[in-house]
């Protein structure tokens, strides 16, 4: 396969996601809710997520509205969640973050799933911020459970 049809696949992806995003809606009982913009485009995502004891993310849903590179970022980030820990969840968000930094051993990784299909976008440095507007909700998240698990844990002394 060319480079070219490559990169029209994945934009084919990328609209796929915008057009019919998964996992859109609110979460009846979400753990955390974070809200982040990004001024520069108009982007504006809410993540909802629902975290078990074992700090396993159980739901993770998304409202929003934006470009269709913000939209399909955390419309694929919401797929590669559920099941995973926090841990792992940032491991995810450390990975798309070096491939959005042009990484091209990252852009390999088969553990991004369809978010590979944003690759492309690491071109284009204004861009950038959209693609990570989801991951960065991702990460404030994950910070405020754990300071919430923290506190809780040293209540119960
Ligand atoms: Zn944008």
């Amino acid at each position: 396969m060319t480079q070219i049809a490559l990169s029209s696949l994945y934009q084919q992806l990328i609209l796929e996601h915008y057009r019919k995003p998964r996992n859109k809606g609110r979460l009846p009982a979400p753990t955390v809710v974070v809200h982040m913009n990004n001024p520069v485009c108009g982007d504006d995502i809410q993540l909802h997520l629902a975290v078990d004891a074992e700090q396993r993310v159980t739901a993770a849903t998304f409202l929003g509205h934006g470009c269709s590179i913000s939209q399909a970022s955390v419309s694929m980030m919401t797929v590669r969640l559920k099941g995973k820990t926090l841990d792992e969840a940032m491991a995810l968000a450390d990975r798309f973050t070096e491939m959005m930094h042009g990484s091209r051993e990252a852009a390999r990784d088969r553990a991004l799933g369809e978010l590979r299909a944003l690759q492309g976008v690491s071109k284009f440095p204004v861009r950038i911020k959209c693609a990570l507007l989801g991951f960065d909700a991702l990460q404030e998240a994950a910070k405020r459970v754990r300071a919430a698990s923290a506190a809780s844990e040293s209540d119960g002394g």
